[in-house]
C-alpha cells in the first residue's frame, strides 16, 4: 500500500517567527495517522531539527559538493535535518531550465544521500488544451524518475501547471485520470509502482481536499499557499487521516 502523506511546501515563504505555525500543527496533530511533511526554505531546515513533522528541502544540487555559488546539496540538506526533497518542481523548471534529464539527476542525487525524493511533473494549460496531457505527463515521468526509485525513496506529485496557486482545480474525473495514468506507468517500470505514493498538487485547501484524496490513487497531497497557515492545513491532514 502507498504510504498516505501530507506535504506542505512552503516555497519561497518563511521567516523564524512563522515556525509557530508548525507548533500549532504539531499540538493539534501529534497522534496523526498519516506522514506529515513540511518542505522549508533552506535557512529554516536547521531550526527544525527537533519538529514533530518530517523535514524536506525544495531543490537540490546534481552534484555532492563543489563549486556552485548559491546551490544545495542534497547531503546538505539530509545533514541539516531533512529526509525528503521536491525535485521539477514547475517552478524549477520554468524559472530555472531544469529538464527532465536534470530532475531525473538530482532525484538520484537525493536518493544516494538517503533523501526521499518528490518528483514533480504536470501540463500547462496549453498542453491540457491540446489534448496532450497523458502523453506530457508520461514523458516527465519517463525523464524524470531516475532507474533506481523505489517506493520508498520516491514519490510522485501531479501538479497541473495551470492549477498552482491559481484557485483553479482540474475536475475529479481528470485527476482520477492522470493518476491512474501514473500508477499504471509506474507499476509497469517499477517492481513496486504499486506501492509508490502519488501526491496531488495544485490549490489544494480545506473545503476540496476531502473530494481529491477519495479520487484513486490519489495517496495525499503537496500543498502550497494552504500549507503556510496551521489553520488553513489542519483540515487537509485531518482530510487524509
Ligand atoms: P498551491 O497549493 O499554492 O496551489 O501550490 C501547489 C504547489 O505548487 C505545491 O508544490
Amino acid at each position: 500500500m502507498p504510504r498516505k502523506l501530507a506535504a506542505g511546501n512552503w516555497k519561497m515563504n518563511g521567516l523564524r517567527a512563522n515556525l509557530k505555525e508548525l507548533e500549532t500543527l504539531a499540538q493539534r496533530h501529534s497522534d496523526a495517522s498519516v506522514d506529515i511533511l513540511i518542505c522549508l526554505p533552506t535557512t529554516l531546515i536547521t531550526t527544525c531539527q527537533d519538529t514533530l513533522f518530517d523535514i524536506g528541502g525544495q531543490d537540490c544540487h546534481t552534484a555532492e559538493s563543489g563549486a556552485y555559488t548559491g546551490d544545495i546539496s542534497a547531503p546538505m540538506l539530509s545533514d541539516a535535518g531533512a529526509t525528503y526533497v521536491i525535485t521539477g518542481h514547475s517552478e524549477r523548471r520554468a524559472d530555472h531550465g531544469e529538464t527532465d534529464q536534470i530532475v531525473a539527476a538530482k532525484s538520484a542525487a537525493a536518493n544516494a544521500a538517503g533523501l526521499t525524493a518528490i518528483i514533480c511533473v504536470g501540463e500547462t494549460l496549453d498542453q491540457r488544451e491540446a489534448g496532450t496531457t497523458l502523453d506530457i505527463i508520461e514523458g516527465q515521468l519517463a525523464g524524470s524518475i531516475p532507474d533506481g526509485a523505489t517506493a520508498d525513496n520516491t514519490v510522485i506529485a501531479y501538479e497541473p501547471v495551470w492549477a498552482i496557486g491559481t484557485g483553479k482545480v482540474p475536475t475529479l474525473e481528470q485527476i482520477a485520470e492522470v493518476h491512474a495514468h501514473i500508477r499504471a506507468k509506474l507499476q509497469a517500470r517499477f517492481s513496486d509502482g504499486a506501492d509508490m505514493s502519488i501526491l496531488y498538487g495544485g490549490s489544494v485547501k480545506g473545503s476540496n481536499a476531502a473530494d481529491i484524496f477519495a479520487v484513486p490513487h490519489v495517496d495525499g497531497a503537496l500543498v502550497g499557499g494552504a500549507s503556510l497557515k496551521a489553520d488553513d492545513f489542519s483540515p487537509i491532514i485531518s482530510a487524509l487521516e
